[in-house]
């Protein structure tokens, strides 16, 4: 090759390089590790670890091996809000059985007041998805603000042989309250046709401003606050490589199960 080819290549090479690196990253894909109906029938370990969650995105929710807590991605740091109600700083070493991640890039910005409930929420939320005519594709939502009450919950450490995910939440379910905080909802919004795959509709976690409480939410008051909700029209999963995994039945219909899990 002319010496000067050879120059204009690594040129080449060189702009194309970060460039094609930031492109990726603002791709709107929802990326997940394994599917709830895993999660469901007791796969409680995965192989992905928050290094390796963290090149999918730098928002997100989940849980870690042994459903030790409720996994919760703000601003690229990850956290669990274990049984104690209290949030943990997790090592990128910590894995996942269950994980969804996405870039957060707000194709909507709104003020929001004065909602009473999580129905309040969802309901303002559908509206905004059906203005976007997004109601097929996957949404990240982001809520920064003031809330009088949340209804959180979150779960002890399992070890095997793991118990399906509603007998273990039936019996060991940790229900808390925070009154008057400041903090940060993160949230997913899944289509109908995605069950057994993730948790159709809604699904937040929540973790306070100064990230020392939060878990996953049941219910809230909000008293005023900022969402950013960015639509996803990619997605992307990765199964866990375990006999845990390979070994599971996940044919069958756990969507009472998983009501029974989420919303209680
Ligand atoms: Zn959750």
């Amino acid at each position: 090759m002319k010496p000067f080819l050879s120059f204009l290549m690594i040129l080449l090479l060189l702009g194309s390089g970060p460039l094609l690196a930031e492109n990726s990253r603002r791709d709107p894909i929802l990326f997940q590790y394994s599917a709830i109906n895993a999660l469901l029938a007791g796969v409680y370990e995965g192989d992905m670890s928050m290094a390796d969650l963290a090149r999918h995105g730098d928002t997100g929710l989940g849980t870690i091996n042994g459903i030790d807590g409720e996994m919760l991605v703000v601003d690229g740091k990850f956290y669990s809000i274990k049984a104690d109600g209290r949030a943990y700083v997790l090592a990128p070493t910590e894995k996942t059985p269950f994980a969804v991640m996405a870039f957060l890039r707000a194709d909507l910005q709104d003020s929001l007041a004065q909602l009473p409930s999580i129905a309040a929420l969802t309901r303002v939320l559908d509206q905004h998805i059906a203005t976007l005519g997004d109601g097929n594709a996957f949404q990240v939502i982001r809520i920064d603000g003031d809330f009088s009450r949340l209804a959180l919950r979150s779960e002890p450490k399992q070890s095997p042989p793991y118990r399906p995910l509603a007998v273990v939440m039936k019996e060991q379910q940790v229900n808390f309250e925070l009154k008057a905080v400041r903090g940060t909802l993160i949230g997913f919004r899944i289509p109908d046709y995605m069950t057994g795959l993730n948790v159709p509709g809604y699904h937040f976690h929540f973790i306070t401003e100064d990230r020392s409480q939060g878990g996953h939410v049941l219910n809230l008051e909000l008293v005023r606050a900022e969402l950013k909700l960015g639509t996803l029209s990619q997605f992307e999963m990765a199964l866990p490589q375990n006999h845990l995994f390979k070994r599971s039945s996940l044919g069958s219909d756990r969507e009472k199960q998983l009501q029974a899990v989420e919303q209680q």
